[in-house]
């Protein structure tokens, strides 16, 4: 498992939780459609009625998943921002974690614009969706490993239903055990790394990027050119 970052406050993409659950049994998750109305994890319950109150015209329920149906890239990410897709109701959108990531979608042919403001904004992914491992924002973005094993009967259902060809990438560690998980798969056997390229038991690909927060590219952690290298990669499997 890659070391946090040793002189800088930890990041909550790379760095939460990891012990908890890295190749602990598998839990018994099943195939849940997502539901906009859950409500299963009770200190996230909690968070968004409080959010609920303090910031106006808040989506402030589950964030579904943004996109296409049957898509050939699925980009997994952490849990909505509170400011942003909790806001918004559409993962990546409405802080800064969106901005690289959108603006590369479009440079990459999978987005009609290069930025996504609001559900109303006309943007439309083609062959892409976008999705989280976790639904419902989390205080100081940081999921708890249950709420994390919680959710993943989505992510399950979601990677379930994409075709054979379907590619997928893991924005940061956090994402790439949650579909480690949702695929029955050890993370010991596919390990996290940035530009990773993991060949899966059914023969379908998983990606890795160091996610693009806020903190990840301004400490350039994570920079443009190492985004769209992924990208690259992935534009050579793409079918
Ligand atoms: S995080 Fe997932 S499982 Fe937990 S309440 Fe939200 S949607 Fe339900």
């Amino acid at each position: 498992m890659p070391a946090c970052p040793t002189r800088r406050a930890p990041d909550p993409t790379t760095c939460i939780e990891a012990a908890t659950y890295q190749d602990s049994p598998l839990p018994d998750s099943r195939y849940s459609p997502f539901d906009p109305d859950c409500r299963a994890c009770p200190r996230l319950a909690s968070y968004l009625d409080r959010s609920r109150s303090t910031v106006p015209d808040c989506h402030c329920r589950p964030v579904p998943p943004f996109g296409a149906d049957r898509p050939g890239l699925l980009i997994v990410g952490l849990a909505p921002g509170l400011h942003g897709a909790n806001r918004t109701g559409r993962p990546f959108t409405g802080d800064y974690a969106g901005v690289l990531l959108y603006e590369t979608l479009h440079g990459y042919g999978y987005a009609s614009g290069p930025v996504s403001t609001s559900l109303s904004d006309g943007l439309v992914l083609h062959d892409c969706r976008i999705t989280n491992a976790v639904k419902c924002v989390p205080p100081e973005n940081k999921p708890e490993g249950t709420e994390i094993r919680r959710c993943n009967g989505f992510l399950r259902a979601e990677l379930a239903d994409l075709p054979d060809h379907a590619l997928i990438l893991a924005l940061g560690l956090v994402a790439h055990k949650a579909v480690c998980m949702a695929l029955d798969v050890r993370l010991s056997a596919y390990p996290f790394a940035h530009g990773a390229e993991h060949v899966l038991p059914d023969g379908r690909i998983l990606f890795d990027s160091y996610h693009c927060s806020r903190y990840n590219t301004q400490t350039r952690r994570l920079t443009p050119d190492m985004f769209r290298a992924v990208f690259d990669r992935i534009a050579l499997r793409r079918k």
